[in-house]
């Protein structure tokens, strides 16, 4: 039997094995099969790359290097991304168990994120404020902020790595990626290949490892300048209170529980597209997944129909056949948890219209069918808790005040969408909604220039957009005193 190979730490500009020489296994969630041994980092592996990256951020090549240059290398980055765009998602097709198709379509635009931010380098400028006083220059600096720490789901790995890493090395910043431990490989070839594209060794480093071991360790080094963390609520909150007790600065992007609005006068077929692409692609391991659907109730009982009758129709399968639709979850226990919610729904009386089983697809791996609930409660926990997987509720209503009532009755507010063909109620609704994220007839859309932000539980300040870049800088208001002559003396006793 072959042995598997090792994944290492990358960092200054190395494959580094783990100081402990521990590591752990991670698998083909569509078989179950064994695939690497990542290295286990622990707090000497933590210390040796955020070493690296200060570094490496103090180096002058790095700190002297000109804003144009810099967007230069983020550019060439970006053509690297591209040029390996095959290599990385099939890197990520096999850790997280998405299908290709899907995983293909990120990478390729994977580079945008590289050339937009690369862009925005030298467009980076402070003020000059209006002083009262003529003699006086007021200008303001945003300056880099020094070690940047990057936690990220197993979700969509590069993806979510670029959010962070595109803008914080755009300004300066140098970085210590901890890739989620289900999901590895192609977060340390992505820093592999920014070292190519003429990144310093120490700019970008990836320590593997688990959540409570290397996580920890990264978020407690106290060198770090910043936390930059996607993933759930619950570790998100843990490290809001770590941060803070420090007073660096995090962002986090954290969980949601998005709602669908399809009022009656909406294009069903579309609103139905929507739904299923919202929440059954990747078989529902999306922080936006559309996972509570409001559908007036003129057309209830048809936008159910069309949502399971399209739920029934999706092939689960392996995720490098091209017929898949979706492929399993990312791990065991994250299939058994989707279980868990939809049995503990059974029992409450909630009707399953389609799906509800979890399944092996015949490949040994870890599928659930993609789910259609009805007849739930909005006190239920599979209507309040974050499920993470293929599973939606449909839910009737009859105005508007109630449907706006009962999307934003949630602690998250990551995202909606809104299915209407009228214009004044779109934007209505949209202004009423308590979320980052609004799509009316459509859903889905991220882009490197427009703003992410979830509101509530679901996070706290803005990726993506020049407005990302506050998060990754701190400002500097520096004053001139262009007049040679006697300063004014306050202390006019002591005068002459
Ligand atoms: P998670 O919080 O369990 O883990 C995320 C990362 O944090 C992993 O790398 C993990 O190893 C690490 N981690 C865990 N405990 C830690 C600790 N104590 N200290 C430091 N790091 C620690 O989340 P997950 O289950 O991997 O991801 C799914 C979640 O991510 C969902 O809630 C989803 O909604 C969210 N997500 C949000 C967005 C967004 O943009 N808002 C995008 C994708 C995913």
């Amino acid at each position: 039997m072959a042995v598997a190979p090792k994944l290492h730490h990358f960092i200054a500009g190395e494959r580094v094995e783990p100081s402990s020489g521990q590591y752990f296994p991670s698998t083909n969630p569509a078989t179950g099969e064994l695939i690497y041994h990542a290295a286990r980092g622990n707090t000497a592996d933590v210390s040796a790359a955020v070493t690296a990256a200060q570094e490496a951020f103090e180096d002058p090549r790095w700190r002297n290097l000109s804003q144009t240059r810099r967007g230069r290398l983020l550019r060439r980055l970006g053509d690297l991304i591209g040029e390996h765009s095959e290599e990385l998602a099939q890197l990520e097709c096999r850790d997280n168990g998405k299908v290709l198709r899907e995983m293909r379509s990120q990478v390729v635009s994977l580079p945008e994120y590289y050339y937009y931010f690369g862009g925005l380098a030298d467009k980076i400028t402070g003020d000059v404020i209006p002083a009262s006083d003529p003699v006086i220059l007021n200008y303001t600096a945003r300056e880099p902020l020094g070690v940047v720490g990057a936690i990220t789901p197993w979700n969509s790995p590069l993806s979510l790595t670029s959010s962070k890493l595109a803008p914080a090395l755009s300004v300066g910043n140098t970085v210590v990626i901890k890739p989620s431990e289900h999901t590895s490989a192609a977060v340390v070839r992505l820093a592999e290949l920014a070292i190519d594209a003429g990144f310093p060794p120490g700019a970008v480093n990836v320590v593997t490892g688990l959540g409570h071991e290397a996580g920890q360790h990264l978020v407690d080094d106290p060198r770090l300048a910043k936390i930059s963390f996607t993933g759930s609520t619950v570790t998100g909150s843990h490290i809001a209170r770590t941060t803070a007790s420090r007073f660096i600065g995090s962002t986090l992007e954290l969980g949601g529980k998005s709602p669908h609005i399809v009022f009656d006068d909406a294009n069903l077929s579309n609103a139905a597209t929507g739904i299923a692409a919202g929440v059954f692609a990747g078989a529902g391991q999306i922080c936006i997944a559309g996972s509570r659907v409001f559908a007036h109730r003129a057309i209830h009982d048809e936008l159910l129909e069309r949502v399971a009758t399209r739920a029934r129709s999706i092939r689960i399968g392996d995720p490098f056949n091209a017929d898949t639709d979706i492929g399993p979850l990312a791990f065991e226990a994250q299939r058994d948890k989707v279980a868990r919610y939809v049995d503990e729904g059974r029992s409450d009386g909630v009707q399953v219209l389609a799906g509800g089983r979890a399944t092996d697809a015949g490949l040994g791996g870890y599928f659930y069918e993609p789910t259609v609930l009805v007849d739930v409660d909005n006190d239920m926990r599979l209507m309040r808790e974050e499920i993470f997987g293929p599973v939606v509720a449909v839910v009737p209503f009859d105005d508007e005040d109630e449907v706006v009532r009962l999307a934003n009755d949630t602690e998250y507010g990551l995202a909606a969408g809104v299915w209407t063909n009228r214009l004044s109620r779109a934007h209505r609704i949209a202004a009423r909604l308590d979320c980052g994220t609004v799509w009316v007839n459509t859903y889905r859309n991220i882009a490197p220039n427009s703003p992410r932000q979830g509101f509530k539980s679901s996070g706290v300040g803005v990726e993506h957009s020049p407005e990302t870049i506050r998060e990754y800088t701190r400002l500097k208001s520096i004053w001139i005193n262009n007049d040679e002559g006697p300063l004014a003396d306050p202390f006019v006793s002591r005068a002459g």
